[in-house]
């Protein structure tokens, strides 16, 4: 059997479609509400992959909230992350206490 093939779509911008698709505000790219969600913070769009077996970017992260037991959303850049580039210095963890 044939495996699954890599996404090698290439990415087709149609500004003639205007439609009320938002974008994510850390790589600039469309985002759909089945791979993308609201930031808590500043409530603008950013990717993030609902599923763990979806494909998907991650321009946030998703935890839950202990206290309220809700679902918390934040964005790389309210996160101070730099978003996900394609050379990355390797960058020692950001650790403390010793
Ligand atoms: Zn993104
Ligand atoms: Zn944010």
């Amino acid at each position: 059997m044939s495996g699954e093939e890599p996404s090698t779509r290439q990415a087709t911008f149609n500004s003639q479609l205007a439609t009320s698709n938002s974008v994510c505000h850390i790589c600039g790219e469309r985002a759909d509400a089945g791979n993308s969600t609201v930031c808590n913070n500043c409530h603008r769009s950013f990717h993030l992959r609902l599923r763990n077996d979806a494909e998907g970017r991650d321009c946030g992260e998703v935890w839950i909230n202990e206290q309220y037991l809700s679902l918390e959303f934040a964005c790389f850049e309210c996160l101070g992350v730099r978003p996900p580039a394609g050379q990355l210095a390797a960058e020692p963890p950001v650790g403390g206490g010793h």
